[in-house]
């Protein structure tokens, strides 16, 4: 696939492709750190959480598939809700 303002693949990356199952010229790096992570278990994506707790996506493609990319973004609505939320946390232990 061609580079454009949605999608890349940084093939200089030590970890390139770094999950399976997507053919490398269509891995998408331009959601190399996932903007779902912070909807947690909302995220519907294939994550699981390890005994520490932490949320664990290493088996999970989604972001990295090129077709996922209007999913990815239809998503924002609710990422930007947990901003708010954390951002009003914030503010109200301050006071
Ligand atoms: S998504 Fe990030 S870590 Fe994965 S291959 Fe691309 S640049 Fe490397």
């Amino acid at each position: 696939m061609k580079s454009s303002e949605r999608f890349f693949s940084n093939t200089s990356c030590p970890f390139f492709p770094c999950h399976e199952g997507i053919d490398r010229e269509a891995f998408n790096c331009l959601f190399c750190y996932c903007p779902l992570y912070a909807l947690g278990r909302a995220c519907g994506g294939d994550f699981r959480y390890d005994e520490k707790g932490r949320k664990d996506c290493s088996g999970c493609p989604f972001p990295h598939r090129a077709e996922n990319y209007s999913s990815v973004l239809a998503r924002y609505p609710e990422i930007m809700a947990v901003a708010a939320r954390s951002d009003e946390e914030e503010t109200t232990d301050e006071h």
